[in-house]
């Protein structure tokens, strides 16, 4: 393999490139979901290329192929070169890369039991046991659904600066939703579509997720009758999920460099984060620390180096209250002028290019017992589970639903609520946060469907969170889709 990785490098060299990488890249994946307790869909996908990416005159130019040949090969690379010739045309300024050692390693997630080596029937079996103890909870659920999603990535990266590392990323996870109609509604409730990990099959046994369909069922049931949520400015506590999202769609793709350089677009691509804020803007209270950590266990965004060879590191984007750094690939950290990338580049496959993503995006925890933060709170909402989200495409104005709540009064949870939606400003609404959960309450949650690039790139990333609650945010009962 690293003959052919040199043969790309070296030809693209040949050709005029100044700087030249290749990914060599199989993907596989297994997706199983059920539905009323019958297989819907059982997909198992392979992916498998290559994509020469090269510097000539300045400028970007990128190919790739699914033929692994050592001619594909001189072809890409020389097609990779044309193509950059060809943008040079057009460039306003030249790509200047951040620097980045080389490095020549190895990195595997580590796993106890390989997800792919669990036989199929057994995994449908859970599956289908699963939508049974749903639709066990009566005749009012009318959809019982389970999924499972299992992915490994083998890549290979090396680069004409001289780095060579292979790299195996598994990840997997389970879930499962309800769906109740009666009393002239309609709800549903699920166990979580972020109950993703990197790692081994032992992700989805440790998951309990037979468990979690019988309280998604019974839940989906009580939520039709329960009270809609009133319109109020309250204290709201938000469960690690919820949280998770909130992170993902408030910090992390603002946070993104390249949308704060107005390099990106697309999917509400701008950020209200502009580089003049860098270093002294509140983004929010004293107690919020927001770090890109790719070394946190068990995250979607956890792996060895990026997908240009930069090593996983742990970054503060938002320190004690005040935004301190992006999330950058060498050229969006090059052209800002920081010393280095912060190893947040990511391509979804052999034929995209790697652009900025978020890695692992998590709230630090605080020091609270989740029960004493409930005790301390004298008037409250407390939410759980992402249903709906909206957000201005500067990530400022939000607009999130959510699945199930309960109303708190006086340090007690009371009556339960529906159609929960809460509403704010991003940097207001994180400089409300007066309370985060220790890390009793921590977890490491899976987003496995963030989109963005064009042509449109999905990526997998991890967001670790514990409960906190939100001084005075403005909350009021939303309508079902
Ligand atoms: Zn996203």
């Amino acid at each position: 393999m690293e003959e052919l990785t040199r043969k790309a490098v070296e030809t693209a060299l040949s050709e005029g490139a100044t700087y030249a990488d290749i990914r060599i890249i199989e993907i596989t994946r297994e997706n199983i979901t059920t539905r009323n307790g019958k297989v819907r869909n059982v997909g198992i996908g392979r992916s498998k290329g290559f994509g020469i990416r090269v510097i000539v005159d300045g400028a970007w130019g990128f190919s790739s192929h699914y033929e692994l040949t050592p001619t594909e090969i001189e072809k890409v690379a020389k097609e990779a070169v044309k193509i950059a010739k060809a943008s040079a045309k057009l460039k306003k300024k030249d790509v200047k890369l951040a620097p980045a050692k080389p490095v020549r390693d190895t990195y595997k997630t580590p796993y106890k039991k390989d997800p792919f080596k669990v036989p199929l029937e057994e995994k449908i079996k859970l599956l289908i046991e699963s939508d049974k103890r749903i639709m066990s909870k009566g005749d009012l659920i009318k959809v019982a659904t389970s999924g499972m999603r299992i992915y490994r990535e083998n890549k290979i990266f090396a680069n004409s600066e001289g780095s060579y590392i292979t790299q195996e990323i598994t990840w997997c996870g389970a879930t499962t939703r309800a769906v109740a109609v009666g009393y002239g509604d309609v709800q549903d409730r699920s166990y979580d579509g972020r109950n993703f990990n990197t790692g081994g099959y032992e992700i989805i046994e440790d998951a309990n997720l037979l468990e979690a369909a019988e309280k998604s069922g019974e839940e989906a049931i009580k939520l039709l009758q329960a009270k809609n949520c009133p319109s109020m400015v309250t204290d709201l506590i938000i469960g690690g999920s919820q949280l998770a999202l909130q992170i993902h769609e408030s910090c992390g793709h603002p946070t993104e460099l390249d949308r704060a350089l107005g390099a990106e677009a697309a999917y509400a691509g701008t950020s209200f984060l502009t580089p003049d804020k860098l270093g002294k803007f509140r983004y929010g209270s004293n107690i919020v620390n927001l770090v890109a950590d790719a070394t946190a266990p068990r995250g979607l965004g956890t792996f060895g180096y990026d997908d240009e060879g930069v090593p996983a590191q742990k970054v503060y984007l938002v320190k004690e209250g005040i935004f301190v750094n992006y999330l950058s690939d060498r050229t969006s950290a090059g052209e800002l002028g920081l010393p280095s990338s912060s190893g947040a580049a990511r391509a979804s496959g052999w034929n995209r290019i790697p652009i900025v993503r978020m890695t692992n995006i998590n709230l630090e925890p605080g020091d609270w017992d989740f029960d004493e933060l409930i005790q301390e709170t004298k008037k409250g909402l407390y939410v759980e589970t992402n249903r709906s989200w909206s957000i201005d495409d500067k990530r400022l104005n939000f607009q999130f639903g959510t699945q199930i709540a309960y109303l708190i009064e006086n340090g007690e949870f009371k009556e339960l609520i529906k159609n929960a939606v809460y509403t704010g400003i991003t940097p207001e609404f994180w400089g409300s946060c007066d309370a985060i959960c220790n890390e009793k309450y921590w977890k490491m949650w899976g987003t496995p469907n963030c989109g963005k690039g064009q042509p449109g790139q999905v990526m997998y990333v991890g967001h670790g969170t514990a409960p906190a609650r939100f001084k005075n945010i403005r909350v009021f009962g939303g309508v079902r889709r």
